[in-house]
């Protein structure tokens, strides 16, 4: 079998499980308890935090670890809209989002709140100028992500990031960076950016962990009632393993971040070159697009139909991100993107990892083309 579906899960890192496994049978005590094997799991978790925040170029006091980022991202927006409510309650996002953004914002929406929806264009990008249109006195908050999970485009955050100080200082500008970070350089300081997530297991680390960026002076209500964990914004007992081997794989994904584009991106290209050769197929992700992703559909064929096909031949694939994969309809991204009904229920994601080699691109086409033949006779009893 061979794995592409890393933009859904990554496999960890040998040295984030070695790490994992030391820390749990070493340092299981509460790392808020007052006791010496207390303490010493709290300085992990402050060392993690500390290698956290020089990767990203921030202050340790910025940096919140959560349970993945779902909850960094529900966390920043509605920890924000309640927050600052008395500011107002209007908020812009995109219709690219991941439904942890996407869910959030239409769930404080019934709440009362007004969201604004920016379409993108048929890339898949969002206009800055049409963004800033849509900037009132009373935007709390524009959640927009780095790197879409679906199609891989990426989206102009300097330019957003600009834009919105310029319209409005006070909005808070909120990054779904969970895609873009083991692929792109994270510049914080130049996107404007108040508010980041990241997810370790997105980049080899591990799973249930999450990492939120919050700017110093920016206060989020909490979601969660407790302890005072995390400087009382993410209340619960802190998974110390996860959180020092989330510190590893950050650092270790930003060391390796240049040598693994450079030998991924040209794989991928060949692929998108392979994929515009099949006529039966349609690319939807762009040349400019993350270099790790590449999506295509067969129209008028179900993507668990494709997938499916695909895994009988060894290859895993994903339909489109697997939070979204088990609903049927077709997918909100590419519709979003003009894609017609047929091309937006027929989506395939291969996601690269840095283990991919030349020989398994070669056997990846070698099987989609296998599954468009068997598949094509069908034709009559399409689903
Ligand atoms: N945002 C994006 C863009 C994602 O791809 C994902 C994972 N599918 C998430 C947020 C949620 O991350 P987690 O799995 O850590 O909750």
């Amino acid at each position: 079998m061979l794995y592409w579906d890393y933009a859904a899960a990554a496999p960890p890192y040998d040295e984030v499980m070695e790490t994992m496994e030391q820390i749990m049978k070493l340092h299981y005590a509460n790392p808020s308890s007052l006791h010496r094997a207390g303490t010493e799991a709290g300085k992990l978790i402050s060392r993690a935090r500390e290698v956290c925040a020089g990767v990203l170029s921030v202050r340790p006091d910025e940096i919140f670890f959560t349970s993945g980022a779902t909850e960094s991202n529900n966390l920043a927006i509605k920890g924000a809209a309640l927050q600052y409510a008395g500011r107002g309650r209007h908020i812009i996002t995109t219709n690219l989002e991941h439904p942890s953004v996407y869910e959030s914002c239409l769930q404080l929406q019934k709440m009362g709140w007004e969201i604004t929806f920016i379409q993108p264009d048929h890339t898949g990008t969002i206009d800055p100028l049409l963004l800033a249109a849509a900037i009132r006195r009373d935007t709390v908050l524009v959640s927009v992500m780095h790197v879409n999970n679906e199609v891989g485009t990426v989206q102009p955050l300097q330019a957003i990031g600009r834009i919105i100080k310029e319209i409005n200082p006070r909005t808070l500008f909120h990054i779904d960076g969970v895609q873009g970070f083991g692929t792109f350089e994270t510049s914080l300081r130049e996107w404007g950016a108040d508010l980041y997530s990241l997810s370790p297991h997105k980049i080899r680390g591990p799973r249930g962990v999450g990492i939120l960026y919050v700017r110093q002076g920016i206060t989020l209500f909490p979601l969660l009632s407790g302890g005072s964990h995390e400087g009382g914004v993410r209340a619960g007992t802190e998974n110390v393993a996860a959180i020092v081997a989330s510190a590893k794989a950050l650092r270790m994904t930003n060391e390796r971040r240049k040598d693994v584009v450079a030998r991924i991106l040209p794989l991928r290209n060949r692929l998108l070159q392979f994929i515009n050769t099949v006529p039966e197929l349609t690319v939807n992700s762009g040349d400019y697009g993350a270099p790790h992703i590449v999506h295509f559909s067969y129209p008028g064929m179900k993507g668990e139909v494709m997938a499916r096909k695909l895994e009988e031949l060894g290859m895993v694939v994903s339909t489109r991100s697997a939070c979204s994969s088990k609903h049927s309809e077709p997918s909100r991204v590419l519709l979003a993107m003009g894609k017609d009904a047929a091309t937006a229920e027929g989506g395939i994601r291969i996601s690269f990892g840095d283990a991919h080699t030349l020989k398994d691109v070669e056997a990846l086409e070698q099987a989609i083309l296998k599954a468009v033949k068997d598949l094509k006779p069908a034709e009559g009893g399409r689903k």
